[in-house]
């Protein structure tokens, strides 16, 4: 199993080595496993890549598509040379479906990339395309300009790639320049421009020999023969046509050989030697419409068309004609389809990025809710365990209730059956208190409870059981107490109570109490333990009250 960093490298090296379908059929791969895997950075280097493959193999929408798709990282992880970078080869790309606006609005994003980016090179780059970008608007004047700033930039980095490419594409504007003025009836400004066209061209041809680039050679060698020829200087250009055809044959370039054969044509019929023009057209035809090559099978017919004309073969002057419109027709549609599919690309790539706003928004309203409920829980909870607390609890004194006591009462006496730690529960009951309500009033009667309460409270251990079982009496459950250890803590507690300075809550005030203990056994259950209890605190009242009695076992 290859992997997405392996099928990576290997489109990179392809991409160096210019075998553009290879490239491209590795970095598709790369790209499917990169979104499997959800990898972001894997992806955008597959996307970049084939921008790049693609706009070099002359696939115009795949190389926009996947643009588009990686644009929007490029802007998110402000990666302004990749941008930049990305952004040229898409415009060139537009300009190749005619897409001019397209192009336009790609380099000025591209130029500021470039500037952001701070690297003189893309700059020199995105001057260049803008140049060519005006050229193909037929604002020749502009494009010149900006192709002469990437130029200098070029020569000041000393970039000869990018002087090659500078001063070529100054000779394609210059000359489609030409052509406009030509056309105009401006013979002065036609000249002017073909001048500069040829001065680029010769210059172009020195770095491109220097490069030892047999393609450039000839492509530039082309070029400059056509210059030399519309300036009327026939000689040179077709010397320099011979030897650009030779070289392109020699290295395998079948386009550039057409191209070649295509510019000599229009140089003959110029010069109106339509008879060499059109046989030579003709077989050029063949071999443009062997490579699909459009745009040259377009001028072909355009060339042919005028040379039957001129020579008054009026029915062959109308079937190329209508040749020539057709593929002009065609292309227009194709461009027209091109635009809509790339609208619908884009559309798509909204929706993409809509949709995973929209589920990143889903999940953050996902969190916030299980949070909202989570507190709800919590907030129940807490409301639960209040009420719990309230339920089980006696208000006035704070202490447990009956309640409370028959819940826990036989929880407390089946663990003491199974540990066999020995258990022992306490009644206890003030004495007279009927009389102290009577005497010193309800309140301080309640005065009395809460005190009661409080000192009990702080005689018990933590994990003894109290609880106010109703009017004044209360309940001590005592946990692994034996029945001497208990007599013994509520001996410390009758006498706490007996010693407490009651004149603090009333003058004259004296509290005592009875209490009736009882230890738990095998043979009781927790009813039982209580009544027997009852029956000691019972006898205690009667024994003359303010003592603990034991009952008996
Ligand atoms: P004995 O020594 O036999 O226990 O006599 P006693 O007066 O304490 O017993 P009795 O059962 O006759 O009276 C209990 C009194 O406790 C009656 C009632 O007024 C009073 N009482 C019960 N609950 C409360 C209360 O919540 N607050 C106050 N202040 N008094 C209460
Ligand atoms: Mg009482
Ligand atoms: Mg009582």
């Amino acid at each position: 199993m290859v992997t997405l960093a392996e099928l990576l490298s290997q489109a990179e090296q392809a991409a160096e080595r210019d075998e553009h379908a290879r490239g491209i059929e590795l970095a598709l791969r790369a790209e499917a496993m990169a979104r499997e895997a959800q990898d972001q950075p894997g992806l955008a280097l597959a996307l970049r890549l084939l921008v790049t493959l693609n706009s070099r193999e002359g696939l115009a929408e795949q190389a926009i598509a996947a643009g588009q798709a990686v644009l929007p990282t490029l802007r998110e992880t402000v990666n302004d040379a990749a941008r930049a970078d990305v952004l040229c080869n898409m415009a060139m790309a537009f300009l190749d479906l005619g897409l001019n606006q397209e192009a336009l609005d790609h380099i000025s994003e591209a130029v500021e990339a470039a500037r952001a980016s701070g690297d003189a090179r893309l700059l020199c780059l995105a001057y260049n395309r803008v140049g060519l970008a005006k050229g193909h608007l037929g604002r020749y004047e502009e494009g010149e300009r900006f192709l002469n700033d990437s130029l200098a930039m070029a020569r000041e980095l000393q970039n000869e790639e990018e002087i090659y490419r500078a001063l070529t594409n100054l000779g394609v504007v210059a000359s489609d320049a030409f052509d406009a003025f030509e056309s105009r009836g401006d013979t002065a400004a036609a000249q002017d421009a073909i001048e500069r066209a040829r001065r680029h061209g010769e210059e172009a041809l020195i770095v491109a020999r220097r490069s030892g680039n047999a393609y450039r050679e000839a492509l530039t060698l082309s070029n400059l023969g056509r210059y030399l020829g519309v300036s009327g200087r026939e000689r040179a250009a077709f010397t320099l046509l011979d030897h650009a055809r030779a070289l392109a044959l020699e290295n395998g370039h079948r386009a550039l050989v057409l191209a070649c054969d295509g510019n000599r044509a229009e140089l003959l019929v110029r010069e109106k030697r339509h008879d060499e023009a059109i046989p030579l057209l003709i077989e050029a035809l063949a071999g443009a419409q062997e490579l699909y090559a459009n745009s040259m099978v377009q001028d072909m017919h355009l060339q042919l068309y005028l040379a039957h004309k001129a020579r008054g073969d009026l029915a062959e002057a109308l079937t190329h004609h209508e040749a020539y419109h057709a593929l002009t027709k065609e292309q227009l549609e194709q461009r027209n389809d091109a635009q809509s599919r790339l609208m619908m690309n884009r559309l798509e790539l909204d929706q993409a990025l809509f949709g995973a706003e929209r589920s990143r928004m889903q999940a953050e309203l996902q969190r916030v809710r299980a949070e909202q409920m989570a507190a709800e829980a919590e907030r129940l909870q807490a409301q639960a365990r209040e009420l719990g607390r309230y339920v089980l609890a006696d208000p006035l004194t704070g202490l447990g209730n009956r309640r409370q006591v028959e819940r826990e009462l036989p929880r407390l006496l089946s663990h003491s059956a199974r540990s066999g730690e020995p258990l022992a529960v306490a009644v206890l009951d003030l004495d007279h208190f009927k009389q102290v309500n009577d005497r010193f009033g309800h309140a301080v009667g309640d005065a009395v409870l809460m005190a009661t309460a409080d000192l009990f409270r702080a005689r018990v251990r933590g994990g003894d059981l109290i609880a106010r079982m109703g009017g004044e009496e209360f309940l001590i459950v005592f946990a692994h107490a034996s029945l001497e250890w208990a007599r013994e803590a509520c001996e410390r507690l009758r006498l706490a109570i007996e010693g407490h300075d009651w004149g603090q809550i009333a003058p004259g005030l004296q509290v005592t109490i009875s209490i009736g203990l009882c230890l738990a056994s095998a043979q009781r259950d927790g009813a039982q333990l209580l009544e027997q209890a009852d029956l000691a605190l019972y006898q205690a009242k009667n024994e003359g009250r303010n003592r603990v009695v034991v009952a008996a076992l």
